[in-house]
C-alpha cells in the first residue's frame, strides 16, 4: 500500500497539555510520526511525498474566516509583545450569542473549543502539510488505487468547520472525504480512533451524502464528554447519516469487532462507493490515553474487517500516542487489510 508522508509536520511541536488542572507535556509529539514510519517500514509500504493542493481542499470543509485566523494567528500573537510561547485561549465563547472579535485573544477563544490545541510558529505550516497528505491519498484512490494510507500529523478529526480542539486544527479526514466526493456521490467515514470524531460529525451533520460512523470510548467518562452519544443521528437532510457507537471503557477486541459488524450493516444500507477510515491507533491496550483495550491482533482483525467493506479506502492517521506498540499496531491494521483483500 502506498503511504503519503512529508517531514513538514515537524514544524508543529506543541508542548502544553492541561489534564484535570495539571499542565503536562502534550502527547501529540513529532516522535509519533517516527514510530509510525517504523510501522510502515515493517510493512514494506512505499512512501510518497504529497502533492501541493493549495487552499482548495481545506476550503471545502473550513470557513474562510477560520483559515485566515490560523494562517495569521502566530504573527498577531507575537506582535502582542508579552504573550507566551504558545497560543492558548483564556476565553471560550461557544454557547451564547456573540460578536466575532477583532483582537487576536478574542479570535483565539472563538476558534478553539479547548486548551488541547496550542498554536505555535509552525502550526499553520504543519497543519497545511497534513491536508496535502490527506488530499493526495484521496486523489490516488480516485485515480484507481484500492487503498492508500495518509500519515497525517497533526491529526484532524476533532477540528470543526471553524474551530480547533483536541490536538486538531484542520480536519484531514473530512478533507479526504470531501475530495472523494468530487468523484463519488456517496462517501462513508469510519472513525476508529478511541475518541469520538466530533469535528467530523459536526462538519457533515446536516449532509445526506456523507455517512459518518464513529466507534469510541463512551463520552460519559471520556473526552470529548459532550459529543459522541448514540442519540446524535444527524440533523435536517443529514438525519440518519450519523452513527455513534460508544463502547464501555476497557472494551477489548471482541466487543470492538461487534461494533464493526454494526458499522458494516449501516454501510451496506447507505451504499457508499468510497470509504475514509479515521485511523486512530489510540484504542490500543497500551496507549497512554487508556480508553479501550484493543490488542495488536485486534488491529489486524480491524484491518481485515475494513477490507470486507469492499470499498476504495483512504486511511487517514488520527490519534495514537507514544507507546512501544504504536508502530506494530499500524503494521497490523494495514497488513490485516491487505491480507483480506
Ligand atoms: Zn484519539
Amino acid at each position: 500500500m502506498k503511504a503519503i508522508y512529508t517531514e513538514r509536520h515537524r514544524s508543529h511541536d506543541p508542548q502544553f497539555f492541561l489534564v484535570r488542572g495539571v499542565v503536562k507535556r502534550t502527547t501529540e509529539q513529532p516522535e509519533r510520526a517516527d514510530r509510525l514510519l517504523k510501522g510502515l517500514a515493517a510493512g514494506h509500504h512505499q512512501l510518497i511525498e504529497p502533492t501541493a493542493f493549495g487552499q482548495g481542499p481545506r476550503a471545502r470543509v473550513h470557513s474562510a474566516e477560520y483559515l485566515g485566523f490560523l494562517e495569521h494567528a502566530w504573527d498577531e500573537w507575537a506582535a502582542l509583545g508579552d504573550a507566551g510561547p504558545e497560543m492558548i485561549a483564556n476565553i471560550h465563547p461557544v454557547r451564547n450569542a456573540a460578536t466575532y472579535p477583532t483582537h487576536i485573544v478574542g479570535k483565539l477563544g472563538w476558534h478553539t473549543i479547548d486548551t488541547a490545541c496550542p498554536i505555535g510558529p509552525g502550526t499553520w505550516e504543519g497543519a497545511c502539510a497534513a491536508t496535502d497528505v490527506a488530499a493526495t491519498a484521496a486523489q490516488l484512490v480516485m485515480d484507481g488505487a484500492r487503498a492508500v494510507y495518509a500519515l497525517c500529523r497533526p491529526p484532524g478529526h476533532h477540528a470543526y468547520r471553524d474551530q480547533a480542539s483536541g490536538f486538531c486544527f484542520l480536519n484531514n479526514t473530512a478533507i479526504a472525504a470531501a475530495h472523494l466526493r468530487l468523484a463519488h456521490e456517496r462517501v462513508a467515514i469510519l472513525d476508529v480512533d478511541v475518541h469520538h470524531g466530533n469535528g467530523t460529525q459536526g462538519i457533515f451533520y446536516e449532509r445526506p451524502d456523507v455517512l459518518t460512523i464513529s466507534i469510541h470510548a463512551d463520552p460519559v467518562a471520556y473526552y470529548p464528554f459532550v459529543w459522541g452519544y448514540a442519540h446524535e443521528r444527524g440533523a435536517g437532510p443529514g438525519l440518519g447519516a450519523n452513527l455513534n457507537i460508544p463502547l464501555p471503557l476497557g472494551t477489548g477486541d471482541d466487543g470492538y469487532m461487534q461494533a464493526l459488524i454494526r458499522a458494516k450493516t449501516m454501510f451496506d444500507a447507505f451504499a457508499p462507493t468510497a470509504l475514509v477510515v479515521a485511523l486512530g491507533l489510540d484504542a490500543s491496550e497500551h496507549d497512554p490515553l487508556a480508553g479501550l483495550a484493543v490488542t495488536t491482533d485486534g488491529f489486524r482483525r480491524i484491518g481485515a474487517a475494513i477490507a470486507a467493506m469492499d470499498l476504495p479506502t483512504v486511511f487517514v492517521q488520527e490519534g495514537g500516542y507514544l507507546s512501544d506498540i504504536l508502530g506494530a499496531n499500524l503494521t497490523a491494521v494495514l497488513g490485516g487489510f491487505e491480507g483480506a483483500c
